[in-house]
């Protein structure tokens, strides 16, 4: 048996505590202990799905409902205090949003790259001028093949080993 690994929310400072209670607060919600341990649970750089998020906060809320953490999930969704991305593994996982970021995923080896938003920023302003729409594209994924997958591809296909082009 592995011992449970716990992560390091299980200590969150008190500081990032009242931090998140604002969070909540400034979308004009009220910042309950339950909410704040969810919240909490979520980590900058991690996607985690529906599943994952209620293993965590199980042991520090007991009796807990699943399905009023994936409430809980949505609401935070609804509020702009974490994404909602399906990054191609069939469920949807969920990361805290502090400011905008996005991926490259591969959809054959799995590998994800980082998205610089200067990229898509002129997307969202072109959109903008165009419909006036205000697209709120502070999470994209975007799907396809990497560089290494697109060099075994080419390489796939002779598998000459005289081939020599580097
Ligand atoms: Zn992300
Ligand atoms: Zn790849």
């Amino acid at each position: 048996m592995n011992p449970p690994t716990h992560p390091p929310f299980f200590a969150v400072a008190e500081a990032s505590r009242e931090a998140l209670a604002d969070r909540l607060r400034r979308a004009g919600q009220r910042a309950t202990p339950q909410r704040l341990v969810i919240l909490g649970a979520l980590r900058p750089g991690e996607h985690l799905s529906a599943d994952e998020v209620f293993a965590r906060v199980e042991p520090l809320l007991p009796g807990v409902n699943r399905s009023t953490v994936y409430r809980t999930l949505e609401l935070f969704r609804d509020l702009g205090l974490v994404s909602e991305t399906d990054l191609g593994a069939g469920v949807r996982q969920f990361e805290p949003l502090d400011g905008r970021h996005h991926h490259l995923v591969c959809h054959f080896c799995g590998a994800r790259i980082e998205l610089d938003d200067a990229l898509v920023a002129p997307l969202r302003e072109a959109i903008q001028a165009r419909y006036g729409f205000a697209a709120g594209i502070d999470h994209l994924a975007l799907f396809g093949r990497c560089a290494a997958c697109e060099r075994g591809a080419e390489g796939a296909g002779g598998a000459d080993p005289a081939g020599g082009s580097r």
